[in-house]
This record gives structure tokens, sequence and C-alpha cells, in this order.
């Protein structure tokens, strides 16, 4: 099977282009065939070098790699234009010198006629003498290149959405050859598809209406007629369809957040389903059960939520060794890269213990940081909520100091000294961890306690009680202020 992926270098690769190109990508993999990428750089105004650039850049990132090209649609713009000279020449399309004043009311007509094709620059050619065209053309009169659709009905056996049949008198006699004999991106993409033998061309629904004209001039030129399949489109939660009033939309602003295999999983989920209730795939897998036939019909939803839950199912699966390259690399963004020739080296049970909550790789290094020596920052919740009896919370404070400093710095020997304090104290455990967590990693939430004070150490828990002792006791005579907090909203 060759397949092909044509974006246009006009924009960035978005979602739905990403969608598209992993689709085909799959098809290839799968069947053992060939995935082309061709760009279609035709509209010189609006293309760049820069967006061609970040889409191969995008598809790189995702894993999708091309076995042909990229091949440059503007490299065989002379091909294009022959192909519609050729047309000319055996009668299947027409010169028309109609001016921009009765296009204009030709289109006014078309909305009149509720969608309905005119044949009105047909028309006009028709109502030339014999010779006239050629005579003019001659002369060097400008005129565009109009495709002369047949009678009759365009079918085609769509791998997505079964048989699929057009009215030809819907379809316009569209322009191949503009006034400079540049072509128009149907007949473009017809001589390139033929010129590559792709023979599945599979794309989003938005393409729907150029597919009876692509086989119509298919045919007309003597080529194959490749086998077309269109994806529904993407639809934000709004059930419109997908656009930035949503999020994002350019796959290069997930890279920071996303892991490819991530999005690479949401992306396939986007449109197919495997047939059973597995969500987290990794690559390997996907390309083993992906199949046309499981290509869903109707429009698929881009849900942000579960493309971060994907991101933390893989994120808890990444192999150990890159998931501590990807959180070094992020903390040295976060603190410098000195600061962090850092302590994750040998220290792999601590990401080990906090990949499982985490999201995404932010928010996994951002739950290192309280691991790390130095300085923590104290959460102004968690400091009004679980230290808010200054004296009670140093009363415990220096009691776990002494009975930890004796301790065996094993979670399960820490575990028991705490309990037997919290008993000799007569207080339920919850009132020594709580104001403890808050000692050691300034957040009221954490891994096990237990977990904390191991992976910490003893000496840089025995510095950060003794810091927390410094701070509690300083907050201590301003009960103004504790009891302003305590009113503030969303202050519990
Ligand atoms: N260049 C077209 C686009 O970006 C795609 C053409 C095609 O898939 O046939 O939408």
């Amino acid at each position: 099977m060759r397949v092909r992926f044509a974006p246009s270098p006009t924009g960035f690769l978005h979602v739905g282009g990403a969608r598209t190109a992993l689709f085909n990508w799959l098809l290839a993999r799968r069947s053992g065939g060939t995935f082309v990428l061709r760009i279609e750089d035709t509209d010189r105004a609006r293309s760049s070098e820069a967006m061609t650039d970040a889409i191969l850049r995008g598809l790189e990132w995702l894993g999708i790699d091309w076995d042909e090209g990229p091949l440059f649609q503007s490299d065989r713009v002379g091909e294009h234009t022959a192909a519609g000279r050729r047309l000319l020449a055996c009668g299947h399309a027409y010169r028309d010198f109609s001016t921009p004043e009765e296009l204009a009311r030709d289109r006014a007509n078309i909305a009149a006629l509720a969608g309905e094709a005119t044949r009105a620059a047909r028309r006009r050619a028709e109502s030339l003498a014999s010779g006239e065209a050629e005579e003019r053309a001659e002369a060097g009169e400008p005129h565009a290149v109009r495709f002369l659709v047949p009678e009759g009905s365009t079918e085609w056996e769509d791998a997505v959405h079964g048989p699929m049949r057009f009215r030809n008198r819907d379809i316009d006699d569209l322009v191949i050859l503009r006034a400079d004999e540049s072509p128009t991106y149907n007949l473009a993409a017809v001589c390139d598809d033929a010129h590559a033998r792709i023979d599945m061309v599979l794309r989003g629904d938005d393409h729907l209406s150029n597919t009876p004209k692509q086989i119509l001039l298919a045919r007309a030129l003597g080529f194959p007629v490749p086998c077309f399949g269109h994806v529904p489109l993407i639809l934000g939660r709004d059930g419109r369809r997908l656009s930035k009033r949503h999020g994002a939309t350019n796959i290069a602003e997930y890279r920071r957040d996303v892991l490819p295999e991530a999005m690479f999983n949401f992306l396939a989920l986007l449109g197919w389903s495997p047939g059973d209730d597995r969500e987290v795939m990794d690559p390997g897998e996907i390309v083993r059960r992906f199949s046309l036939g499981r290509i869903l019909r109707k429009g698929s939803v881009f849900d942000a939520d579960k493309l971060a839950w994907l991101n933390g199912r893989h994120l808890s699966r990444l192999d150990p060794a890159r998931l501590e390259s990807l959180v070094n690399a992020r903390l040295g963004e976060l603190q410098g890269v000195e600061a962090v020739q850092n302590r994750l080296d040998g220290n792999e049970g601590l990401l080990e213990m906090l990949r499982t909550r985490a999201r995404s790789v932010d928010a996994l290094t951002r739950s290192v940081l309280p691991y790390l020596p130095g300085e923590i920052r104290y959460e102004p919740r968690a400091v009004r909520k679980h230290w808010k009896r200054p004296t009670q919370v140093r009363h415990y404070l220096e009691a776990l100091r002494r009975t930890l400093d004796g301790c065996e710095w094993q979670t399960e020997p820490l575990e028991r000294a705490l309990r037997d304090l919290a008993g000799e104290l007569g207080v339920g455990a919850g009132r020594l961890i709580h104001p403890l967590r808050v000692a050691l990693t300034g957040q009221a939430v954490s891994p096990g306690i237990f977990d904390v004070l191991y992976h910490l150490g003893r000496d840089l828990s025995l510095d950060r009680i003794g810091r927390a002792l410094e701070t509690v006791s300083e907050e201590e005579p301003d009960p103004a202020l504790a009891s302003q907090t305590a009113a503030a909203p969303g202050g519990r």
C-alpha cells in the first residue's frame, strides 16, 4: 500500500493534520507499505520554509518517519501545467475568457440557485465561434482553463463511509490552470498522487467535496484512480469543529508537557478504536492493531483531560533512564544547570515514588524539588491548615526531632518510632504527621510520610525540622494575622 501525507506549509502542524499523517503512517507500517511525504507548497505567497520545517519537526517528534520525500509540489509545476494542456487538447477542458464582472455575477447566481453549480462559464465558452478561443489565446488574451465536468454521477467506495455518490451537475467546472498557467490544487494533487503511485488517499472529511473532482480528473488524464477514505472531523467539547477557541491546536505547543508516545496514543484514538476497552497503548501495539475498518464514522471530541490522563499513564511506564533525563533537563530549566548536577543521581527510588502521581514531566519535576537540598517554600494553605497552633506544633516537632535522630533511617523503624511517640503523647499519629509533612516538603500533600523521610535522608530531614521550628515560632506572636488568614475566602 502506498499512502501519503500532503500538508500545505501555510500553517503549523495542527492536531487534525497530525492525525491524518499518523493514520496514513499506521496504514503503511501495518501493511509493510510506503509512506510518502509531499509538501504542497504551490501557494507561494502563503507557504513558508519555516512552516515546512515546523511540520517536519512535528512529525519527527511524534515518531512518524517517511519512506519517500519530502517531495515538493512546486518542483513539478511544469508537469501539472502540461497535464492541464493535455486535457485541453483532448476536449476535457476549455478556455474561459470570462471577465471578473461576469464571474462575480455567476457567483451571485450560484447563491440564488441554492448551491447548484452553474454552467455559465461553459455556456460562454460554447458561444464562441469555432477557432475563436485558440485565436484569442494566441493573441495573448488572459484566460483560465476549466475542466469540463462530464454528465452523470461520480461514485466511489469510501474506506470509512462506504458507498459515496455525487451528482456531476452539482460540481462546478473547476479551474485547473490559472491565467498564468499555474495549476490549481486539485490538478496538482491528482498528478502528484499518480506520479507517486498512491493507491490509498486517506484524509479529513473537509476534503470530501474534492474527491469527485479528483476522480474525474484522474480518469480524464488516464491515471489509475486511487481508493479514498475520509476521516471525520475532530470536534471541540461543544461539538463544533476543533479550533483555537478550544485550546492549542498546534502540535508544537504540546511538546513541553506531553510525551510524544502519549500524543501518538491520543491522536490514534481520535477517530479510531481498537475495538475493546484498551486505551493506553504504545506505538508498536497501535501499529499491530490499527485497521481502516475500525475508523469511526462520526466526529471525535478532542478531550484535553484525556490527553493529560494518557500522558500520566505513559509517564508511569517510561523507561527510568529516559524519565530521569527528562526530569533533569526540566530541573536545569527551573534551577539553573549547576544547581542540578543534582541529587537525582542514585536516587531512582525517588522518581519511582513520585511518578505514579504526576501527569506531566513538569508536574513531576516540581514534585521532585522538595527532595533536593536547599530552601523549600511553605505553601500558605498548608501552613494555615497544619501549623495553626504554633506552641503545640513546636512541641511535636521538637519531640519528633529527638525521636527520629536516634532512629535507624529505614521506613519501618521510622514509622514505628513516630507511632510510639504519638502513643506517648497521647495523640493520633496524624497530629504529628501533618505538621511534619509541612516541615519536610512545605506542602499539605505528599507521598507517604515515611517514604518522604527516607528519600530526604536523615540530615536533610532533621535540618528541615530545625528550620520549621524557627519558622513556626516566628509566627506565634501575631494572633491578629492568624484570625485574618483563617477568615480569608478559600483559606481552608
Ligand atoms: N494540502 C492539503 C491540505 O493541507 C491536503 C491535500 C490532500 O490530502 O489531498 O489540506
